[in-house]
């Protein structure tokens, strides 16, 4: 089968020929009917030798959707929520040890065994789904779709789950009457624009470097956008009668974005810090961050949060904006995607 494979660090992913994989154990076989592209992956591939734990060659794709074809002979005892040969799902894409208390408890995101694995998931460092078929290690790790399009599935198990996950930290803070800023509304931010709306009492204002990132704020649901400048903090202030944000999700995290993230929030506000553009932050009393000042730093989700934002998307409450391509111009996709050329999520489906 065909599988976009890492195997150079810093050097362009290569479409290869591998073996179509054979399910053992508690395993089950997915064949896939879309595979969304991170930018996640982009940090992946220009990663620096020894940075990640992870172990080349491997296929790439965190976030897949597709139809179960077989499992393993083990996999019966452990099929959860009647999973069954044919059944579409999703794929919770953090997969852990397995065994530990964390795992145990559909948490692999937060896995205590985490340093001792050489992956973080599906398509980081074990065999992904940007390829015909995807390989689970547990049927515990998948989440029936029903007749949700797979274009629309798959961005759920990351860009739908993380900003989900996110959100669901700030949530105490977000009661009526308080603001939440969105930094950055690409295929992570414009779902938390929708999940906000759809969970949380607060209003939304948004932030991006591209004109037509906004635009899709506003059809995300955002209360209000704005481009990123250096008044921007004013800006939304200035909008938020003169009172700074309860919270902020960045999910871009530079310099620059950390710096209007703690500059706009208020005393007491939450930061959740999801992109990994390479910033940082210093945390000293006294210093420059508001007192009270909160910090998470969410990584994914947990299964039962995949199995909310399903049904969230169900119910209609949340619409990913995708654009697909075929597996075969993954290239073509992943340089728009660097380019900032990509509007929502991008979608690689198998030819
Ligand atoms: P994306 O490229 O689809 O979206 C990023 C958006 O940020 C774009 O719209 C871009 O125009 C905008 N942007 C860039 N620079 C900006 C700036 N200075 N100010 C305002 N906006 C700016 O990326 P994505 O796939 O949504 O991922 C977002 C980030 O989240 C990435 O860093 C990714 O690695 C990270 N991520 C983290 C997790 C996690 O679990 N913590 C999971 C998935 C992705
Ligand atoms: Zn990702
Ligand atoms: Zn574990």
């Amino acid at each position: 089968m065909r599988a976009l494979r890492l195997t150079a660090w810093g050097e362009a992913p290569a479409p290869a020929e591998v073996e179509r994989p054979v399910p053992h154990g508690t395993e089950v076989l997915v064949r896939v009917e879309a595979a969304g592209l991170c930018r996640s992956d982009l940090h992946v591939i220009d990663s620096a030798p020894g940075a990640l734990p992870y172990r080349l060659p491997f296929t790439l794709g965190h976030e897949v959707a597709g139809q179960v074809t077989a499992l393993g002979p083990d996999a019966d005892g452990v099929v959860a929520d009647g999973v069954v040969v044919g059944e579409r799902v999703v794929v919770y894409g953090p997969w852990g040890c397995g065994s530990c208390a964390r795992c145990a408890a559909g948490s692999d995101n937060y896995c205590d065994r985490r340093d001792t694995v050489a992956w973080h998931g599906a398509g980081l460092g074990r065999d992904g789904g940007m390829a015909e078929y995807l390989l689970v290690p547990s049927a515990r790790h998948l989440v029936p779709i029903g007749d949700l399009p797979a274009g629309q599935a798959a961005p759920l198990s990351d860009a739908g789950l993380t900003s989900y996950h996110a959100v669901a930290g700030l949530r105490p803070a977000l009661g009526e009457g308080t603001t939440a800023v969105v930094i950055g509304v690409g295929g992570l931010g414009h779902l938390a624009v929708q999940i906000l709306r759809a969970t949380t009492e607060s209003r939304v204002l948004a932030v991006d470097v591209r004109e037509d990132a906004l635009a899709l704020a506003d059809r995300s649901g955002a209360d209000f956008s704005t481009l990123m400048r250096p008044d921007t903090a004013r800006a939304l202030r200035a909008r938020n009668g003169g009172v700074g944000a309860d919270a902020v999700l960045d999910f871009v995290g530079t310099a620059q974005t950390l710096e209007l993230a703690t500059g706009i929030l208020r005393p007491g506000g939450a930061l959740a810090l999801v992109g990994s553009g390479g910033g940082s932050l210093t945390v000293a009393k006294p210093g420059v961050l508001p007192p009270g000042f909160r910090l998470s730093l969410p990584f994914w989700g947990t299964r039962q949060e995949l199995a909310e934002v399903v049904a969230l998307a169900r119910s209609g409450a949340l619409r990913v904006e995708a654009e697909s391509f075929p597996l075969s111009a993954a290239q073509k996709a992943i340089d728009r995607l660097r380019r900032g050329g990509a509007r929502g999520r991008t979608v690689l489906v198998p030819d």
